[in-house]
């Protein structure tokens, strides 16, 4: 379970292997996707611990589908290192952090949600925590989305559109505001969200997540690993590797 390294977008965190997209960024300290270049993200940046496979995978499932909750506390840490990413670009004010909701139906069935409890996780004996206020209640999932398994980009936009309703929208305005969520795949949902707290009166929005989705190669840039859905059957499997 190690940091992304390597060339990735500054913006997004898609990783980049191509030299000249490096190059071809508006500076060479900022290198962007095409993606992001082609159509400026809602988002100012999304910054992730880690890529999406193997042991962090693991621990996510534990998590979201074995119910183990300790896991959220070691979630919790790698959290607090991709907001540490973004912090140098707060304002002094600090930022309202808002962990991606879950439809209440779901809620009821996990009896808790993993982005809120990752972002507790990650608050907690953070020294910067003074500047990061966790408002939960912010924004609100109007309704269930489908799988996003199998969707393009565009697809999943319009799946989750009017997926998710700003609640507490004095909370947000005139503020900059962190989401947090365990995995950014494609970034529709925290897209989505930013969408709805800029509407609300954000000023800015900016983005940590655990664990993102990575290109595997410039040739297979379309293969990503298949998404874990909240539908998921996947048997959960031991933690061996990560120690709890
Ligand atoms: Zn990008």
């Amino acid at each position: 379970m190690l940091p992304i390294t390597g060339g990735v977008c500054a913006t997004c965190g898609e990783r980049l292997f191509s030299p000249y997209a490096v190059a071809d960024g508006h500076n060479y300290s900022e290198p962007q996707c095409g993606m992001c270049r082609r159509i400026e993200p809602l988002f100012a940046r999304a910054a992730a611990y880690g890529s999406y496979e193997s042991g962090l995978r693991e621990l996510i499932h534990l998590l979201k589908f074995g119910g183990v909750r300790p896991a959220a506390n070691a979630l919790g840490r790698m959290l607090a290192e991709a907001i540490t990413r973004l912090e140098p670009e707060f304002p002094s004010e600090g930022v309202v952090v808002v962990p991606v909701p879950l439809h209440r139906t779901k809620l009821r069935q996990r009896g808790f949600n993993q982005a809120e409890m990752i972002a507790h996780a990650a608050l907690k004996n953070n020294p910067a925590r003074d500047r990061l206020r966790l408002c939960p209640g912010v924004l609100d999932r109007t309704r269930e989305t489908a799988s996003q398994i199998g969707l393009t980009s565009h697809q999943r936009r319009e799946n989750l559109r009017g997926a998710f309703r700003a609640v507490q929208r004095e909370v947000v305005q005139g503020r900059e505001v962190l989401v947090v969520d365990d995995v950014f795949t494609t970034g529709a949902t925290v897209s989505e969200c930013a969408r709805v707290l800029r509407r609300a009166g954000a000023t800015k929005v900016w983005v940590a997540t655990v664990a993102r989705t990575l290109k595997i190669s410039a040739q297979h840039a379309e293969i990503r690993p298949l998404e874990d859905t909240d539908e998921s059957t996947e048997p959960v499997p031991l933690a061996k590797a990560v120690g709890i």
